[in-house]
Order: C-alpha cells, then structure tokens, then sequence
C-alpha cells in the first residue's frame, strides 16, 4: 500500500522528468479516476500548457502548471506513476498525459483507486510528518484521550503518516500504541517525532516503506528488538502490533 515515501517517490520521478514538457493531450476518460471532472475536462484545462513544480504533502503530492490549475495526484492503493513508458497492455494507466515531445506520464493503477483531479482541496491535511517542526508536533498530536495510534494516523493531525510508519515510529520510540495522546510527556512526543522523521527518512532512501519492526510484523513474528512475541489489535480501525514487553 503507498505511503508517504511512494508518494515521494512518484513526485520525485515528475520533478526530475515530467515538468518543463508541453501537453499534447490528456486521456482523462475515466470518469471514476477523473471525478468529478467529466471527460475532457482535465484535458482542456492542461492542453498546450507544462508542469512547472511537483509538490507534496503527506500522500498527496500536485503538479502546478504555466497559468493553469494545479493537477492533483494521489496513488490510491496500488497506483504508480510510470514516465516515458510504452501504455500499459493491460489497460491499466487509468489517467495519461501525452507531451508534444511523444513522450507520455500515466497513473498506471491496477485496482483503479487512484486520483486525478484540478485544483486539489489540501485543507483537511495537516503539516508533513516528514516536515513538521517540534513544537507543532507537541501541540497537534500531545492532546486528547485518543489513543496515541488513532491521533498519528489522522491526517488532519499529520499527513502521511500511514499504518506501518506508524507501526514502527511507535516501535522505535517504546510507545504503547493505546497511550491517551494527551498523556504523552514532551520528552515522549520529541521521542516520538525524531522516530516518525527517521522511518520516513529511511524509507526514502530504501525506495519503499520499511524498518525492522515492519518486517517483523510481516512475520506476525518476534520483536527485533528483544525477541518477545508481537501482540496485535485494531486500534483505530487499523491492524496494529507492537511489543508488549517494552511498548507500555
Ligand atoms: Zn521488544
């Protein structure tokens, strides 16, 4: 499932060749993908203009244009962006642009719950989890008697921290995932967020969420930590693991 670093990478991949190039054409005839736009919609409003920028927040990431609206992207579950590639042959680039220079950039997505759409509404996402600075941390997520784990995965709270980033930030930081958020003591919640950023960073750099506790959670197996048996639960509508000998 995308998290915050597929994202990245999808708007790392446009940033470095998919902006500067004028649009030709846009195949946006899926009206699920493309909704609510009707066929053509997204097409007129991007035809003869370029991406200028390619920007992200949590696991949304945007394409602003020469003097058009901003085109959002979203990955959905199973979607990439594939550049410069030949169309899928099995019909699943549900969203395609093709630039006057022949080449091509598609939202190749093969259960079709990814997104395409004009001008992005952002207003129910937080700061980045990647971005957010202390103090904004302590204040947005060390409140309230929600359970510490529902309060990280609100996107309103943090964007783009999703269920296994979560899962191993807690990990890393000796943090029950039920603790009440607001219980949390300021050091906890600097644990917390150095914990969140370094997930994320090494996901990055690994080209796809991961962590030992990931894995180990994969497993449905032992901390890596100290070997006790992972316990699991639903926990904000999530499956959730953590280790019951140090995560209290
Ligand atoms: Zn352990």
């Amino acid at each position: 499932m995308p998290e915050l670093p597929e994202a990245e990478r999808a708007r790392a991949a446009i940033a470095a060749r998919g902006l500067g190039r004028r649009i030709a054409s846009v195949d946006d005839r899926d009206t699920y993908v493309c909704r609510p736009h009707a066929p053509g919609e997204i097409d007129a409003a991007l035809r003869g203009r370029m991406f200028t920028e390619a920007l992200r927040r949590g696991k949304a990431f945007w394409l602003e244009t020469d003097g058009g609206p901003p085109l959002g992207l979203h990955l959905g579950m199973t979607g990439e962006i594939v550049i410069d590639e030949e169309p899928s042959e099995r019909g699943f680039d549900r969203f395609a642009i093709t630039f006057e220079d022949g080449g091509r950039l598609a939202l190749r997505d093969p259960r079709r719950l990814g997104r395409a759409r004009l001008d992005p509404n952002l207003d129910h996402l937080g700061p980045d989890a990647a971005e957010i600075g202390r103090d904004e941390f302590r204040e947005r997520v060390g409140r309230g008697a929600i359970a510490l784990k529902a309060r990280l995965m609100d996107q309103k709270t943090l964007a783009g921290a999703g269920n296994l980033i979560v899962d191993e930030a807690l990990w890393r930081a000796r943090l029950h995932p039920r603790r009440p958020a607001g219980e949390l003591s300021t050091d906890e919640l600097d644990r917390l967020r150095r914990a969140i950023r370094a997930v994320i960073r090494d996901s990055l750099r690994h080209g796809g969420t991961t962590g030992p506790f990931i894995a180990a959670r994969d497993r449905n197996g032992a901390c890596p930590r100290c070997g006790a048996p992972l316990e699991s639960a639903r926990i904000g509508g999530r499956t959730t693991y953590w280790c019951p000998a140090e995560q209290r």
